[in-house]
């Protein structure tokens, strides 16, 4: 056993734990839970905990269906929102074939692959999310309209109520379990915040952004309120994103950051935001993953809908955010189509791969967007060169399909799984006649 081993399990009898939970996130982003006694996690470390992965969305196929969960005791938290006695922890976990080959269906593995080759390059990848969601007064019910609880704006201050202290609560928790969050505030819609994590690597960052979503659900619950991550909840309002700030690091120093260059990017920070645009249309399926997604993209409220880069250009889908000219080492880029609904492993994976390609061929990156893309017309868009993203789930995967980039970084079995769930998902909402359509037809034709 190693000394974090020997930590964890030091703790758990420290503090009384008695429920050890065990987590990890299939294909599509939910995350997955088993609790084990602390009894059982010498053999979990060692052996990993089995489990039918044929009922895990992208796991396997049924004739292979056995597989383990191994703890990464690096990821351990004593779990604050569930009382301290008796006390409950979780470690992520990743997943391995009985034989102990790492799954080629778990979205951890695809991250770490893809960091793998990033460090081959040199580089460590640094990322930051800020993370929008909505508090509404209520889960789904059917035939209810969703109603936020509150009727703020961006930056207000909300007085009473739910919302008052809300995001103190959920901060308090999300610092207990090593979660370092920079900024929050309420976002532009009604019920609409945003809270922004501190910059860490990518895998702790995905382990973070799925802690996250578990807790903010669970302090909404506690006050009878509820959380959403759905991109697009209130058609006439903005919908929520993920932006997401990146570098890379050469050890110390940024690797994005060049004194003197144009907004002090370097090459390889220009080659990075030339492929994340050039396949910027491919990997969108994975960054928005949901039919949802593209009424979020699509629908204004200053999100992304063009491929474009831009300084400080909010309709831009990278934009390189002001920057301090004696702070070399904050040089970053915000990606801006993401959503807080994606399975970050895979999107993370992928963004990456998409910079990465950029810097291993040395794309040229073409000018940047100087104006709002939304004020030009169409014809000028085209003239500029300016290509949108996917309109839909369905052209999304239509250009993933086709997509060696994607389908290198995924992996076959989730690049398959995924595609095929995707058009079910679009097959699903093509063939339902939606309330649009009623109120638009019925008395007309
Ligand atoms: N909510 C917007 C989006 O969907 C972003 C608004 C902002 O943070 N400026 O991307
Ligand atoms: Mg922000
Ligand atoms: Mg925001
Ligand atoms: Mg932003």
């Amino acid at each position: 056993m190693d000394r974090q081993q020997e930590f964890v399990l030091r703790t758990i009898e420290e503090r009384d734990i008695r429920f050890v939970r065990l987590w990890f996130t299939d294909v599509l982003g939910t995350l997955k839970s088993v609790a084990i006694a602390p009894a059982e996690l010498e053999g979990a470390f060692a052996e990993g905990i089995g489990f039918d992965g044929s009922v895990i969305e992208g796991f396997a196929r049924v004739f292979e269906s056995d597989m383990l969960a191994k703890p990464d005791p690096a990821t351990f938290q004593v779990l604050p929102w569930r009382g301290d006695t008796p006390g409950t922890a979780r470690m992520f976990c990743d997943i391995t074939l009985p034989d102990g080959t790492p799954s080629i269906a778990d979205p951890r593995n695809v991250l770490k692959r893809a960091l793998a080759k990033c460090s081959d390059m040199g580089y460590t990848f640094y990322t930051h999310p800020e993370i929008e969601f909505f508090l509404l007064k209520r889960g789904y019910e059917p035939g209810v309209k969703p109603e936020p609880i509150d009727n703020a704006g961006y930056f207000d201050h909300v007085h009473t109520g739910a919302a008052q202290d809300f995001r103190r609560t959920a901060i308090s928790m999300l610092e207990s379990v090593g979660i370092s969050v920079e900024f929050s505030h309420h976002e532009g819609a009604p019920g609409q915040n945003e809270i922004d994590l501190r910059y860490a690597d990518a895998l702790t960052t995905s382990d973070n952004i799925m802690t996250f979503r578990t807790i903010l659900k669970d302090v909404a619950y506690e006050r009878d309120i509820y959380a959403t991550f759905m991109p697009k909840v209130f058609a006439d309002h903005p919908g929520s994103g993920m932006h997401t700030h990146m570098s890379l690091f050469d050890g110390d120093t940024n690797a994005f950051f060049e004194a003197g260059a144009d907004y002090q990017l370097s090459a390889a920070a220009r080659q990075f935001i030339a492929g994340i645009l050039h396949h910027g249309a491919e990997i969108t399926a994975v960054t928005n993953q949901w039919v949802n997604s593209y009424k979020r993209l699509w629908g204004g409220g200053e999100a992304p809908a063009h491929l474009t880069w831009g300084h400080n250009n909010t309709s831009a889908m990278v934009r390189v955010p002001m920057y301090k000219p004696d702070k070399g080492n904050s040089t970053r880029i915000e990606v801006r189509t993401i959503d807080p609904a994606c399975n970050p492993y895979l999107a993370y994976a992928v963004l990456l791969a998409a910079g990465l390609k950029g810097i291993e061929e040395g794309y040229e990156l073409p000018p940047e967007a100087e104006e709002d893309v939304w004020s030009l017309t169409q014809g000028e868009r085209q003239a500029l060169g300016i290509a949108p993203l996917p309109g839909s789930l369905h052209d999304a995967i239509t250009i993933m399909e086709r997509s060696d980039l994607v389908a290198e970084t995924l992996g076959e079995h989730v690049f398959d799984f995924f595609l095929r769930n995707k058009q079910q998902e679009w097959a699903d909402y093509r063939r339902q006649v939606t309330e649009f359509e009623l109120a638009r037809y019925l008395d007309r034709l």
